[in-house]
């Protein structure tokens, strides 16, 4: 037998997320008979709201269950452009929407579409890993735009315009924040706006936990300054209806970009099932009761969360604006983030991430998901106080 064929050298360049690690980890654990609480995923523990679910099922019934447009089915394009424009009061034509099998596969295609090796690509640090691996992959320079955690982990806007350079041709940005729980405050995102514009770079606001947001209005980039025009505005199912499973995304996407976005998806996924479409429809236009309970029971778990991490010796945290996850600081427990986020799984039972796990600035913090139950956070926060008195 000739030896075994070689990989991609483009592979060495190819991130990953450490979440799913970590949960492999736990998973191992568990099957050895611990008992671990599970921080590490970010993903709502409630199921898909029943009116959703019956609209895929009688989508099916109908027989929706063929290839259907790359873009995405025409009545979901329309519900995605009406939901899009009249949360960001902008017009969004249909024409501008493309779907997607999760918010996930834009980020990889945008970057993938206009980046070319050099180009570089200001990203935000900590932020979802996805980001820093796509830009990697395509060949461009990832410049890390540090998230402050004194400005309630929102990043400064003059380090965004001294990262700004005739080079940059994309900027990413997430509010709210993953990992942070961060938001991008009214003023910041205006000067945020006026330093977009003068910039010759596009732009992707990956805006997936917008409606997960608790205190003061949600605000897209898009809506300033005529920015629509230069940005991808990405956004999805998984996290506003408790749809991961699902995959499926959409975005508003410039002009110029449709055609190439589309392109990609015709040589990936060819198209997101028409039956998960179909209930897309319906979660975008029903009844929006679930989302806002969902909401409000998030918000009761981040202030016990907070509350409780800020008790624990050498914890500070900041009250997360938005999304599901808390990021406290861990730097008076005199343990390093990283070994601490070890040791609490292995010895307290409790999957955490450490802060480098979203990139290099973040080395004094966890990133605890509340996306549980309640009463297990609560003991997740006794176990971590134990840990934290015998360690
Ligand atoms: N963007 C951010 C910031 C996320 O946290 C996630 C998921 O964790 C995604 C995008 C991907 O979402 P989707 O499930 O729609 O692919």
């Amino acid at each position: 037998m000739s030896p075994q064929p070689g990989l991609a050298d483009s592979l060495e360049r190819l991130g990953t997320e450490t979440a799913f690690t970590v949960l492999a980890r736990a998973r191992q654990l568990e099957a050895e008979g611990r008992d671990v609480i599970h921080l590490e995923i970010g993903e709502p523990d409630f199921g898909t709201p029943p009116h959703i679910c019956e609209a895929a099922f009688e989508a099916m019934r109908s027989g929706e269950t063929g290839y259907c447009p790359s873009a995405g089915i025409p009545t979901l394009r329309e519900a995605a452009a009406a939901y899009l424009s009249n949360s960001r009061n902008l017009e969004i034509p249909a024409e501008r929407i493309v779907v997607g099998t999760g918010a996930k596969p834009f980020l990889f295609f945008t970057v993938l579409a206009v980046c070319n090796p050099g180009d570089e690509v200001i990203y935000p640090d900590p932020g979802f890993p996805i980001y820093e691996s796509a830009i990697r992959f395509a060949g461009a320079t990832p410049v890390a735009l540090p998230l402050i955690e004194d400005r309630d982990f929102s990043f400064d806007p003059a380090d965004l315009e001294s990262r700004l350079t005739p080079n940059t041709k994309l900027v990413i940005l997430n509010s709210p924040e993953n990992p942070t729980g961060g938001v991008i405050g009214a003023g910041d995102l205006e000067q945020t706006a006026r330093l977009l514009s003068e910039s010759g770079a596009w732009v992707l606001s990956d805006e997936v936990y917008a409606r997960i947001q608790y205190d003061g209005a949600f605000r897209s980039i898009a809506s300033q300054d005529g920015l629509i025009d230069r940005t991808v505005l990405l956004d999805g199912l998984s996290k506003t209806y408790s749809m991961t499973g699902w995959r499926c995304g959409f975005a508003s996407v410039p002009e110029p970009l449709v055609e190439p976005l589309v392109r990609f998806f015709v040589n990936s996924t060819s198209c997101v099932p028409p039956f998960v479409q179909a209930a897309g429809v319906t979660a975008l236009t029903g009844p929006q009761d679930a989302p806002a309970a969902m909401v409000e029971e998030f918000r009761r778990r981040r202030d016990m969360v907070v509350a409780g991490l800020n008790e624990l010796p050498g914890v500070t945290c900041r009250t997360p604006a938005g999304a599901f996850y808390a990021f406290p600081n861990v730097k008076g427990t005199g343990i390093p983030a990283a070994e601490l986020a070890e040791r609490l799984l292995e010895e307290a039972g409790v999957a955490v991430l450490a802060g480098t796990a979203f990139g290099a600035v973040a080395t004094d913090n966890l990133r605890l998901s509340y996306a549980s139950s309640f009463e297990s956070l609560e003991r997740a926060i006794e176990r971590i106080g134990a840990f934290l008195k015998t360690a």
